[in-house]
């Protein structure tokens, strides 16, 4: 296959359409991975439909056994693959390494899921005896984005596998190798064919989704490329499209608010894995009356995440992932309308190495303007709220809804403004990039399509199916279970 991608390259687009491939690190432009090769799409859905009855029949406890196996691989394997993520992306060691423990411990959140969404359901009523079941739905393909690379996809991955269906794992593109190092791992422990990972950008992303043996799709990545797959995918009932897309999140500081703490929120919210997180925080508003107060700490607190090194444990900031995501940070800090309260820059070289990375910055937007696209690098549109009610007019300016969090020692005030704020995903005095997976992690509006992820995302690897029966079963229902009349 001909290698076709300029490591230098700007153009995603001509990065998608590329069959192979050669990552470079962010944080070191002189350490260039091994090239990669996009899979053959073909093969892999051929081979998932070929075992899908098979996964099927296989009982709750045999899968969860083969997850165990792959769990106890993972852990075993937590300081390389956390090693391989901060490498291959940038995000700081520390983030990976919470990535990776998150990876591990889904597992048994998803187990214990699994439990009460696949039993059946009996004793519903009605003239006959009767059951509702959870059927698996069928081959699934998982597509993730690069700045999570094993734990958004791997979520979807578990809960597939668990409900019985084969999984095709397509990682982002940035994340080749270290994808390949997990792919490995659950290839392993599942029988052949029921756990593949393909390599590939849009080219093979989108002929996966749109093959008609595919029965489930889970899309984590951007509002365009999700719009796309769901404009393609409008006629196709047969196939359930879950997407997990990006964000506009706001902080929204009150007059009671803690100030320190909002600040400190605001900054770690703008800085963690140099601002590419779905939840990060690329607005903060704040009522006016302690707008002068916060806007003091908020930019101390920044001062803390100085680029560094994202192999070394001490790092709050690392590079961005391309030279393509540095060029957006330049283009925004170009056009972006307003007075820059910190002005950023770009870093070239941080500790004697060449890389991606960039400083935050912070612009006092008085516009109020709607921005429609996702910032995703560290630059915070800085808003001044008369009152709450503008407050909440502002929040409402952009198309997206996955997290928003609301600074204040009330309780009332919180309820009353949370009651107002479309989103999935709404936290009091905490960072709004504060997602545990033991909650569900869904967008509204812009930022999904109802299907949350995080917990509970199993509910939508099955399809549910009414049974009732007459004059026959009598002791058993056709799958074991006493018969409720
Ligand atoms: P992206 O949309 O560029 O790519 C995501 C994945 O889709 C990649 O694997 C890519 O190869 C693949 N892809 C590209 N074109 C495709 C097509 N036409 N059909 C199918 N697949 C295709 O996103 P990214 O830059 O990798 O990741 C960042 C984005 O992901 C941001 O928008 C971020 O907000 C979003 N995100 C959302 C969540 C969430 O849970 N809501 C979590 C993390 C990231």
């Amino acid at each position: 296959m001909e290698t076709i991608r300029n490591p230098e390259q700007t153009s995603m687009l001509e990065f998608e359409k590329s069959a192979a491939w050669k990552n470079l690190s962010p944080g070191d432009l002189s350490f260039s991975f091994p090239q990669s090769i996009a899979g053959d799409v073909e093969s892999a859905v051929a081979n998932a439909s070929a075992v899908m009855a098979g996964w099927a029949r296989t009982s709750l406890a045999e899968r969860i056994e083969r997850l165990r196996e792959a769990q106890r691989a993972i852990a075993a394997a937590k300081e390389e693959l956390s090693h391989g993520i901060a490498l291959e992306t940038g995000k700081p060691i520390t983030e990976a390494q919470g990535e990776v423990g998150a990876v591990i411990a889904k597992i048994d959140l998803t187990i214990e899921d699994a439990g009460s969404h696949l039993a059946e359901r009996t004793g519903l009523g009605g003239p006959h005896p009767s059951l509702v079941r959870q059927a698996p739905r069928g081959p699934a393909v998982v597509i993730g984005p690069f700045n999570f690379p094993l734990h958004l996809g791997h979520g979807a991955n578990v809960a597939h596998l668990l409900a019985g269906n084969p999984v095709i794992y397509k990682p982002s593109p940035l994340a080749a190798n270290v994808a390949a190092k997990y792919g490995r791992i659950m290839e392993t422990a599942f029988p052949g064919g029921v756990f593949q990972l393909v390599q590939g950008g849009g080219v093979e992303g989108s002929a996966l989704c749109l093959d008609p043996r595919i029965r489930a799709i889970c899309f984590t990545g951007s509002v365009p490329v999700g719009r796309e797959l769901a404009r393609k995918l409008a006629g196709d009932f047969s196939k359930d499209l879950a997407l997990e897309l990006g964000g506009g999140n706001a902080l929204i500081v009150c007059a009671d608010a803690d100030l320190d703490e909002a600040a400190r929120a605001a900054a770690e919210g703008a800085c963690l894995t140099a601002g590419q997180r779905c939840n990060a925080t690329s607005r903060v508003i704040v009522e006016r009356s302690v707008a002068a107060g916060f806007e003091k700490k908020f930019l101390e607190a920044l001062a803390v995440f100085e680029p560094g090194d994202p192999l070394l444990a001490a790092t709050k900031l690392g590079p961005l992932v391309s030279a393509a995501a540095v060029a957006r940070y330049e283009r925004l800090l170009g056009e972006m309308p307003g007075d820059w309260l910190l002005r950023g820059r770009t870093e070239p070289i941080v500790a004697g190495k060449r890389g991606y990375w960039v400083r935050p910055a912070v612009i006092h937007r008085e516009d109020g303007r709607a921005d429609d696209a996702e910032c995703f690098v560290p630059i915070v549109s800085y808003f001044i709220a008369e009152d709450l009610a503008h407050a909440v007019r502002l929040h409402s300016t952009t198309p997206f809804g996955l997290t928003a969090s609301v600074f204040t020692r009330s309780e009332e005030t919180f309820r009353r403004l949370g009651a107002e704020l479309e989103v999935g995903n709404l936290y009091a005095n905490l960072p709004t990039t504060f997602s545990p997976s033991t909650l569900p992690f869904g967008g509204w509006r812009d930022s999904g399509n109802s299907r949350p992820g995080g917990r509970g995302f199993i509910r939508y690897t099955t399809r549910e199916q009414a049974v009732q029966w007459k004059g026959f079963f009598s002791k058993t229902s056709p799958n074991g279970t006493p018969d409720p009349a």
